[in-house]
C-alpha cells in the first residue's frame, strides 16, 4: 500500500490536497507531509463531509492513498489532547472492511464504531451520539458489506457457539420473510440500522433536523473497493 503513495506524481499530490481544502499550502510547500498533517479543516457542512469521504474512496479504489504520506508523529502529537473527527462510521467488525483505508483518512479524522453486522444497539448508538453531539461529526454512515457473515448467519439461523446468536435479534427485523438474496439483505440491514438509529435517538434526529448532521446507509464492495451510498 505504501508503495502506491510514493509512486504519486507531484501533480496528483496537489490535486489531492486541493480536495481537502488546503490547496494554498500545497503550492507553497509541495509534498510536505508536515503541512498536510497540521492544516486539515473541518468541512463546513454535512454535504462537504460526505464529498471528502467519497473522494477518499475514489483514491482508495485507484490505489492512490494520500493519507499514508502524512507525518504520523505530528498527527499523534496534534491529536493528543483532543480529537475533531469530521465523520462517524458504523461498520462491521469484518477484517476486510478497513474503514480508514477505504476513505483514505488518517489519525483524528474518523470516529469509527465497529460491531459484527454494523448494528444499532444501545452501546453503538451511545458511541455515535458522543461522536455527533460532543465531537461534532458532520456525517454518520452505517456501512454494510458484501459477503457479511453476520447477515448470512442470521438468514441461515443456524446454531452457533457461545453468544454469537445474540446478534441475530438486531438483524432479523431487516430481513424479508423468506428472502434468500444475501446481497439484498445486507443492503436492507444497513438501511434498517439507520432507520433504527433515527427512531431510537432523539439526539441524533434533532441534529439531523437542524442540518448539523446527515445520516446515510452504505454498501462496501469487497472486490471493487467501492462504497456505494444507498440512502
Ligand atoms: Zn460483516
Amino acid at each position: 500500500m505504501i508503495s502506491f503513495a510514493y509512486k504519486m506524481k507531484p501533480i496528483d499530490r496537489r490535486r489531492l490536497l486541493k480536495q481537502v481544502g488546503i490547496a494554498a499550502l500545497a503550492s507553497s510547500v509541495p509534498g510536505s507531509a508536515r503541512a498536510y498533517a497540521t492544516t486539515f479543516k473541518m468541512p463546513a457542512s454535512p454535504a462537504d463531509a460526505l464529498a471528502i469521504l467519497t473522494q477518499g474512496n475514489e483514491r482508495f479504489r485507484a490505489k492512490r492513498l494520500s493519507s499514508l504520506q502524512e507525518d504520523l508523529e505530528i498527527l499523534r502529537t496534534n491529536t493528543l489532547e483532543q480529537q475533531k473527527p469530521f465523520a462517524a462510521i458504523l461498520s462491521c467488525a469484518d477484517s476486510r472492511v478497513p474503514v480508514e483505508l477505504m476513505f483514505d483518512q488518517t489519525i483524528g479524522h474518523l470516529f469509527v464504531v465497529r460491531v459484527a453486522g454494523n448494528l444499532a444497539t444501545p452501546a453503538t448508538i451511545a458511541s455515535l451520539e458522543y461522536g455527533a453531539a460532543v465531537l461534532g461529526v458532520k456525517v454518520l454512515i452505517v456501512i454494510g458489506h458484501r459477503n457479511c457473515g453476520a447477515v448470512q448467519a442470521t438468514m441461515a439461523a443456524k446454531a452457533v457457539p457461545g453468544q454469537i446468536s445474540s446478534l441475530y435479534q438486531y438483524i432479523r427485523p431487516a430481513l424479508k420473510a423468506g428472502g434468500t438474496d444475501l446481497d439484498e439483505a445486507i443492503r436492507e440491514n444497513a438501511k434498517y440500522q439507520v432507520a433504527l438509529m433515527r427512531a431510537s435517538s432523539p439526539l441524533l434526529a434533532s441534529l439531523v433536523k437542524e442540518g448539523k448532521l446527515s445520516l446515510h446507509a452504505a454498501y462496501y464492495d469487497l472486490k471493487s473497493g467501492a462504497v456505494e451510498i444507498l440512502a
